[in-house]
């Protein structure tokens, strides 16, 4: 029984020397990717379920490995989050997608909205607001085509939360409340704070069920009342697209429109026909 319990014993310190080297190692992948240009973004469209016209777009990270192919981000934003990496990747982020949207403004496409996943860390940030009205007038793009998705979490400290929405407001900049639903987020901050769209997360939209719907009925309502717009995110199928127009939600994001798409795909599927 010793000899078993020390066996175990030395199975497991290699096991975990084993697990703390390839994630040290995917550590060191990660930092270096971005200056090896390994990452990238693809771009989701949003669509005004009434009218069919598209509203904005998601910008959403992507690191083309050269071993491994396409990561998905939650393989590394997690990681990047807890090691800090997020700083200069949610930096990179979002100068890039600010460059893209003013580039593509300025080859003669219809303005859009351009949405940017905001991290914790960025925005706990201090000077946060400072950086993302920095990356606008480095990029040229007018404060008011760009939107930040936070999520409920950053809303448990209500007093940094509440500062920071509003010098965003003041810069002209959109803010909404991503994966909304899933977090605990006090529905009378909500009415306080100034946002311009409620994301509803994909989890209520993909079961879209007896039980859910009155769920969804009233998300929308609620933001309709706080004169919030409404974005059902991971709409599958047609289904779930008539239902949501129904209810009266605004606008629709997911792959029964389009999947993320990189840059060139955007320009053929979406600006061809302009
Ligand atoms: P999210 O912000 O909730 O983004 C929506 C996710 O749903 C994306 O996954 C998108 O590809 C996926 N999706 C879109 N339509 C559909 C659909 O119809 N069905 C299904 N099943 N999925 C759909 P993705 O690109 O893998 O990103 C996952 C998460 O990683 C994002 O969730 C976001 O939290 C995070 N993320 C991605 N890019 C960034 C970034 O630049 N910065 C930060 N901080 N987080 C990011
Ligand atoms: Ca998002
Ligand atoms: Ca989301
Ligand atoms: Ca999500």
């Amino acid at each position: 029984a010793k000899e078993a319990g020390k066996g175990t014993f030395r199975f497991f310190t290699e096991e975990l020397h084993k697990e703390l080297m390839e994630k040290t190692f995917f550590e060191m992948e990660l930092r270096q990717a971005l200056e090896k240009g390994q990452f990238l973004l693809h771009y989701q469209p949003q669509f005004d379920l009434t009218t069919g016209e598209i509203k904005g777009m998601e910008a959403l990270a992507r690191w083309n490995h050269p071993d491994r192919g396409f990561i998905p981000p939650l393989k590394f934003i997690p990681i990047a989050e807890e090691n800090g990496f997020i700083l200069p990747l949610g930096e990179w982020v979002l100068r890039t997608a600010c460059t893209q949207a003013k580039a593509w403004q300025e080859q003669g496409f219809p303005p859009l909205r351009m949405s940017v996943n905001v991290s914790m860390r960025q925005f706990n940030l201090p000077s946060f607001v400072e950086d993302v009205r920095r990356i606008l007038s480095e990029t040229g793009l007018h404060p008011s085509h760009l939107n930040l998705e936070i999520t409920e979490s950053m809303m448990s400290d209500v007093k940094r939360c509440e500062t920071v929405l509003q010098e965003l407001y003041e810069a002209g900049i959109t803010v909404s409340i991503d994966d909304f639903g899933t977090g605990y987020s006090s529905l009378l901050y909500l009415s306080k704070f100034p946002l311009s769209h409620l994301k509803i997360d994909q989890a209520f939209i993909s079961e879209l069920s007896k039980s859910n719907t009155a769920i969804v009925k009233a998300i929308i309502d609620l933001a309709k009342n706080l004169e919030l717009n409404v974005i059902a995110e991971g709409v599958e199928t047609e289904q779930q697209g008539n239902f949501l127009q129904q209810l009266g939600c605004n606008e629709v994001q997911g792959y029964l429109y389009s999947k993320p798409l990189p840059e060139k795909e955007i320009e053929q599927s979406l600006f061809h026909t302009v």
